[in-house]
């Protein structure tokens, strides 16, 4: 593909830049613009405009992602609500559910969280055990969920739970929108080797849900949250594409950012250029093993950069991110990873209890010892390395597939835990 701009995308990219330059403030408060996002359509520009979107295409999107990180604009509201679960209501929720629920998750108003994972269920996520059982108009939802990020701060989560053991455990799943202010939710928070508690354990004790909050048929379950994931894979392509073009000056505060993700997220935008500089600032430029370093993150900088367009190809011709978001996200990981280990070699063992003093070099170690805590963290949400290496190697080199022996089962007689 050509990787210019066409004549269109550069007329696009300068009004977007216009735009940001109009709307954005260094410091405003983020409710004024989340609503002026979602008022332009530019909180998520995929979706289509009947629904507050843009109809936008990927590239598009990318534009607009990337010229929003060159300006240090905000991203839209956190959160998996704009690029999951909004997406996954549009395709299969109902019509109530969409006036109901789309403009407060575009709007940043209602946080979303996203239940799948279970203590037995990650990888093989169609083993989840959660039940789910109709009375009336009403499911009764018992089960724990686990890992989930951002569930002390939602007010709905998408939900998979499992309405018929009997079932092949693929067919058995039906996918609801929990509240989670119901009774019987219960959170509790997950301690992270960063210090954080992003993510959570999540109860659902006897959990209440109106059957009007089903999102697809009953049995859909396992093919709704298919378009939840694919949604997420393409908002980890697009995150990566819009990170690739950084060549923002480089102050460290990141260091400062508000979790240890979004540490890495800003950092690794900054470009291979930051790490240059730094290098430099800290006196280390001519050393050879520094140098040999560079290159090697430079060139895996540019391999996630090319890895990036093949993802927008794939999505410009309208195939989806498919295999491409497979080898874009094991590229991310592998890149994030070398610049952890790049920010240790230059920062030394003094990033293991970086100090909190308002200075460069505190804030340098803050950063490596943020990223360095935080980046196993990239090799296993949406899914895990080993995960995509299976993916590539069955649909793109042809390998034989892993032998799968409980598809057929009914999910009641498969042996769990074990
Ligand atoms: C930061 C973070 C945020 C997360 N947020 C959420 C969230 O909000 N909501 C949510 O539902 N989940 C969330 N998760 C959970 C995440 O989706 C799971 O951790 C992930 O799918 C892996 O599942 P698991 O932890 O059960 O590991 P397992 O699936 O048990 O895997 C354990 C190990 O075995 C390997 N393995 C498993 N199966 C295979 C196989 N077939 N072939 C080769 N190797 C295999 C894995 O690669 C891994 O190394 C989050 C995870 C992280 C790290």
């Amino acid at each position: 593909m050509d990787l210019r701009d066409t004549p269109g995308e550069a007329t696009l990219r300068s009004e977007i830049r216009g735009w940001l330059e109009a709307n954005w403030r260094d410091g405003m408060d983020p409710n004024e613009w989340f609503t002026i996002l979602a008022d332009s359509g530019w909180a998520a520009p995929l979706w289509p405009e009947q629904y507050g979107g843009r109809g936008a295409s990927a590239s598009e999107a990318i534009i607009f992602n990337q010229e929003r990180q060159k300006i240090g604009a905000d991203p839209p509201p956190r959160g998996i609500g704009v690029p999951m679960a909004g997406p996954t209501i549009i395709q299969h929720g109902t019509e109530e559910q969409k006036e109901r629920f789309l403009g407060p998750m575009l709007r940043g108003e209602e946080i979303w969280c996203q239940l799948f994972s279970e203590p037995g269920a990650g990888s093989d996520l169609a083993a989840i055990q959660t039940r789910a059982v109709l009375n009336e108009n009403v499911w009764r939802v018992t089960g724990q969920k686990v890992w989930t990020t951002h569930a002390q701060l939602a007010r709905w989560g998408i939900l998979m739970a499992r309405h018929d053991p009997s079932l092949p455990k693929h067919a058995g799943i039906t996918y609801f929108i929990c509240d989670m202010q119901a009774d019987g939710v219960e959170i509790v928070p997950l301690k992270e080797m960063t210090g954080e508690a992003i993510f959570n354990e999540v109860f659902l004790s006897d959990v209440e849900i109106s059957d009007d909050l089903r999102v697809g048929e009953v049995g859909e379950g396992w093919k709704v949250s298919m378009t939840t994931l694919a949604n997420e894979r393409m908002a980890l392509g697009l995150g990566g594409l819009g990170g690739s073009d950084g060549d923002a000056p480089i102050d460290l505060e990141e260091a400062n950012a508000e979790s240890s993700l979004d540490t890495m997220g800003k950092f690794i935008a900054r470009g291979p250029q930051a790490l240059v500089e730094l290098a430099k600032r800290s006196g280390m430029i001519n050393d050879s093993l520094v140098r040999d370093e560079l290159a090697r993150v430079y060139t895996m900088y540019e391999v996630n950069r090319f890895t990036g367009y093949r993802v927008t190809s794939a999505l410009m011709k309208g195939q989806g991110p498919g295999v491409e978001a497979s080898t874009g996200k094991l590229a991310y990981n592998q890149l994030v990873r070398a610049v952890a280990d790049f920010l240790i070699l230059i920062a030394g063992s003094g990033a293991m209890g970086a100090p909190d003093d308002d200075d460069d070099s505190a804030r340098l170690l803050r950063v490596a010892e943020r990223l360095n805590l935080v980046v196993p963290a990239t090799s296993i949400y949406g899914g895990t390395d080993q995960i995509q290496r299976n993916i590539i190697s069955e649909r793109v080199l042809g390998m034989p597939k892993e032998p799968r022996t409980d598809a057929e089962l009914p999910f009641s007689e498969i042996k769990k835990g074990g």
